[in-house]
C-alpha cells in the first residue's frame, strides 16, 4: 500500500514537471506570483479531474474538488491541530482498522470493549460503547450546528469550533491519529 501511494505521489510530480506553466513576458512582473498560482492550481485540478472514478473515493466525498486555498486558511490552528485534522482526512491514521492494513498491529479490533468491532472513524464517533457519553457530546454539538451524522459530512466541516472538538474527542480515546 505504501509503494503504491508512493508511485502515485510520482506520477503527479512527475505530470507537475512535465506540465509547467509556460512562462509570458507579457505578464506583469508584479502580477506574476498569483497567476503562476492560479495557472498551477488549474493543472492540478485538471489532472485531478482525470482519475478515474473510484480512485481516492473516500477524500473526494469530504473534497470533491481542489480549492484553491487550504483548508485551514484563516481558522488559525495549530501545526498539530492541521497535521491530525488532515491526517483524518486522507484516512492515513493509526487506528486499528488501518494500521491492521499495513501490517503494523495484530488485529482491526477496537480495544476499548470485549465486543469484537473494528476500530475506525465512524466506530469510535458514532458507535464505541466505551466512549460514551463523551461521544453523545460531540454529536450534540453536531446536532447543535446542522451537521448531519455522517463520517464524511462531519470531517468536511470548516468550522474551528467543531475541528478542535473532534481532535480533542479523538485525543481522549487514547488511539494515535
Ligand atoms: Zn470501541
Amino acid at each position: 500500500m505504501i509503494i503504491s501511494k508512493g508511485t502515485v505521489t510520482e506520477k503527479l510530480a512527475t505530470f507537475s514537471a512535465s506540465h509547467r506553466c509556460p512562462l509570458s513576458s507579457k505578464i506583469p512582473w508584479s502580477n506574476f506570483i498569483p497567476n503562476f498560482r492560479i495557472c498551477t492550481n488549474n493543472l492540478w485540478l485538471k489532472h485531478w479531474e482525470s482519475f478515474f472514478l473510484h480512485f481516492a473515493t473516500w477524500y473526494r466525498a469530504i473534497f470533491p474538488t481542489i480549492s484553491p486555498l487550504s483548508w485551514f486558511q484563516n481558522l488559525n490552528l495549530s501545526r498539530k491541530s492541521i497535521a491530525s485534522f488532515s491526517r483524518l482526512r486522507f484516512g492515513h491514521i493509526l487506528l486499528p482498522s488501518y494500521s491492521f492494513k499495513l501490517s503494523l498491529n495484530d488485529s482491526s479490533f477496537c480495544i476499548l470493549h470485549n465486543d469484537p468491532m473494528v476500530c475506525d472513524i465512524t466506530h469510535l464517533i458514532f458507535i464505541c460503547p466505551s466512549l460514551l457519553p463523551r461521544s453523545d457530546h460531540l454529536l450534540s454539538l453536531f446536532n447543535s450546528y446542522n451537521i448531519f451524522f455522517n463520517t464524511k459530512n462531519i470531517l468536511s466541516n470548516q468550522q474551528k469550533n467543531i475541528i478542535l472538538n473532534i481532535l480533542s474527542f479523538f485525543n481522549h480515546t487514547g488511539f494515535l491519529i
